[in-house]
């Protein structure tokens, strides 16, 4: 066995019961990972506090002083042990409740301690539970940096406080010597000046000063990164080596005949240049493997639905993915109408299908009767086989799990090209590291005639002037929308607000003059389906809904997006809200209601909002806010498994790592040197990204 893969268990001091503990509360089940249990900071012994000016706050304190006073105090139950220690500026308590009669014993006075612990405030006074502490004169630890490390309240119980994690850490690095191999290829630790894996390892839990600490850490970090881009780019690689990719080696009637009978308009040079992009992979003999980004309103659908066509005239089916059946609902119609008469078979496939309608679908679908499937995630059920599926397109992708593209992808013996869509920018950071497997275009170009959305922040107390503009746009012949936040974790409190909201609306345009409609995630599909289509078709004026209409709803008569509670939606999501109007020619308004309070971080938000329409500085300024943790999908993504880096503040890192990675696939793309083999060991060992890679 492999001196990092000895189970913990073995290590001296831990057996079967800590082991199991280490296991289940920080994922330690090996040597080798309880080495990558970093510290998450250092104290530094050296700063040495007085008493008298010590910041209480600290969670952290170094003091030193003698003992004058020892005593100790039974109340109930409980004893403990109360020491006063004191230096040239004043005293500060000491407590004890466990090891009393050891510690009574070991203290002397008129002796000189350097003590640490946490300073807490306890009925008025100062005091240190449980320090550590150690006699000044035999204090041998040349140890400036003490490293501490995160535990949990199962952990101490069983004496695995950080103080604890240390000791085990030291006795497993002193058997660890000669025993940590390195990962990385000489070629780049020496390019990039690194300490060896086994250095650093050593140097992080047992640091001698600050310069090594950062080189140490750098290193790690380097590490982590690489290997997640060799894991992502190695499998794209693998995919653009390989010639299994259907050829769709024409452009015939179908495509030919939709872009010049029925496109009303010149596509935008971005869309030109994707299609080519789109048509090149297509035709390649490779898979193709592509994400699209392009803010709301750019023209991705238009740009999928061609390509798709690519595909119908070479013979095969094509299919798009919609996360929601509203959205699907929506593709559906759009398309079907644009393809009337061109002999193009387009079909619908959502969890709304009848039974007996999704039985002859799917026949359809088997024997190639249907060219082109529109669905939600119907689509992946095992039981829908296509005939010859040659092209995936998948809307909105951050809403779908990597388990479900998994299972379109399978539906092949052969993967059938793919195309992710998304209108929720990625910051490049980001980018470069989540998906370093997919090719990327961009459509940064909206159709022309455009007109910039005015975004306006307004509180309750100018509700009528809002109301007032609405009377007034709806004058002109114009349609609002009306949003409420839904939060799943207090669902009916917002349920309510939406119906107090719409009551307040009703009363404030009231019928025969004005007509409403109303959306939420708890009516049935067909009704929300009726309710969309009035207002798609204009009969009503107003849409009170829940965010249900985030994504992809097009009603290019709709020229106001009034948010309620905007303060409660993340950026990326009122993005996307915004993104429903200014799809028309006309000026187009966006009004962000709040309360007169707002959190810090809600009125960066709203300030942005304000400030800009660009959806990549948005994005930019959703992961400072938030952090990537919380950025929609990246759940599922892996980056939120990362040990030591961080996306947002190593960007040099991840570049570094993602060309050196590129590098080195471009010189040896199978790593069959020699000085590769630990780097194909890694990948055979973990494929922490093979899921993306083999996906999308
Ligand atoms: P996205 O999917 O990127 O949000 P869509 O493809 O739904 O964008 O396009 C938004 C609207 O703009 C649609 O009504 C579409 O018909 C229209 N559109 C797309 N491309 C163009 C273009 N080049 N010129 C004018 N209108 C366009
Ligand atoms: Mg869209």
């Amino acid at each position: 066995m492999l001196f990092l893969e000895t189970p913990i268990e073995f290590l001296k001091g831990v057996g079967p019961a800590r082991a199991q503990m280490l296991q289940r509360e920080l994922g330690i089940f090996t040597y080798g990972d309880m080495l990558e249990h970093f510290p998450y900071r250092y104290v530094d012994r050296s700063q040495v506090s007085t008493i008298r000016d010590m910041d209480i706050e600290s969670p952290y304190v170094v003091l030193r002083g003698t003992i004058d006073e020892m005593h100790t105090v039974t109340s109930g139950k409980t004893t403990r042990l109360n020491a006063r220690l004191s230096d040239a500026t004043g005293a500060i308590e000491l407590v004890w409740f466990q090891g009393i009669k050891w510690i009574r014993e070991s203290l002397k006075p008129d002796v000189e301690y350097v003590v640490m612990g946490k300073p807490t405030v306890y009925n008025g006074h100062l005091n240190i539970a449980h320090p550590d502490l150690e006699r000044a004169d035999r204090d041998t630890t040349t140890k400036k940096y003490i490293p501490v490390y995160s535990s949990t309240e199962k952990l101490k119980t069983k004496g695995l406080n950080s103080k604890g994690i240390a000791k085990l850490m030291e006795q497993l690095l002193y058997l660890s010597k000669d025993k940590i191999p390195e990962t990385l290829p000489i070629e780049l630790i020496r390019k990039y000046k690194l300490p060896s894996r086994a250095d650093a390892i050593e140097v992080i839990h047992f640091p001698r000063n600050a310069h090594d600490i950062a080189l140490s850490i750098q290193r790690m970090k380097f590490e982590e990164l690489f290997f997640l881009q060799l894991d992502y780019q190695y499998a794209k690689h693998d995919r653009q080596r390989r010639t299994n990719g259907f050829v769709f080696s024409i452009v015939g009637d179908c495509f030919n005949r939709f872009y010049n009978e029925r496109l009303s308009f010149e596509l935008t040079n971005a869309q030109k240049r994707v299609i080519k992009e789109i048509r090149s992979d297509m035709k390649s003999g490779h898979q193709m493997n592509r994400l699209l980004q392009g803010d709301v309103g750019s023209g991705k659908t238009l740009v999928a639905l061609l390509t798709m066509l690519i595909a119908v005239d070479n013979g095969y089916q094509a299919c798009l993915m919609a996360p929601t059946e509203i959205l699907a609902n929506q593709h559906f119609l759009n398309i079907a109408k644009m393809l009337e008469g061109l002999g193009v078979n387009v079909e619908l496939l959502t969890g709304a299908v009848k039974p007996a309608t999704k039985r002859k679908i799917k026949q359809r679908l088997a024997n190639g009767d249907i060219h082109l499937l529109i669905g939600t995630h119907a689509v992946i059920e095992k039981d829908v086989q296509f005939k010859n599926l040659g092209f995936v397109v998948i809307d909105e992708q951050h809403r779908f799990g990597v388990e479900q593209r998994a299972k379109l992808w399978t539906k092949n013996s052969r993967p059938p090209h793919v195309l992710v869509m998304t209108a929720t920018p990625i910051p490049r950071t980001l980018a470069m590291t989540l998906y370093g497997d997919l090719d990327c275009s961009i459509i940064d170009e909206l159709p022309p005639g455009r007109k910039t959305v005015k975004t306006i922040h307004s509180t309750d107390a100018q509700r009528l002037k809002v109301f007032a503009f609405m009377r007034n746009e709806i004058a002109k012949g114009r349609q609002i929308y009306v949003v409420y936040p839904l939060i799943e974790e207090s669902a009916s409190l917002d349920l309510k607000d939406l119906m107090d909201g719409y009551e307040s609306i009703v009363r404030e345009f009231p019928l025969p003059q004005y007509q409403i409609s109303i959306v939420h995630g708890q009516m049935d599909s067909s009704a929300k389906d009726y309710e969309m289509n009035r207002f798609k078709s204009g009969q009503t004026q107003i849409m009170v809904s829940t965010t249900v209409i985030e994504v992809g709803v097009d009603v290019p008569n709709a020229t106001v997006m009034v948010i309620e509670n905007a303060e409660r939606f993340g950026l990326s999501q009122l993005h996307q809200l915004r993104g429903r109007v200014g799809r028309g020619g006309e000026q187009s308004y966006c009004i962000l209601m709040t309360g007169n309070k707002m959190s810090n971080s809600g009125r960066e938000r709203i300030k942005t909002m304000v400030s800009t329409t660009d959806g990549f500085r948005i994005a930019e300024a959703d992961l400072k806010l938030r952090g990537p943790g919380d950025l929609q999908g990246l759940q599922q993504s892996g980056i939120l498994q990362l040990k030591m880096a961080d996306i947002i503040n190593d960007e040099p890192i991840v570049r570094a790592a993602r060309e050196s990675v590129q590098q080195l696939l471009e010189t040896d793309p199978d790593l069959s040197q020699i000085e590769h083999a630990c780097l194909r060991l890694y990948l055979q060992k973990n494929r922490r990204g093979f899921a993306w890679g083999k996906i999308s």
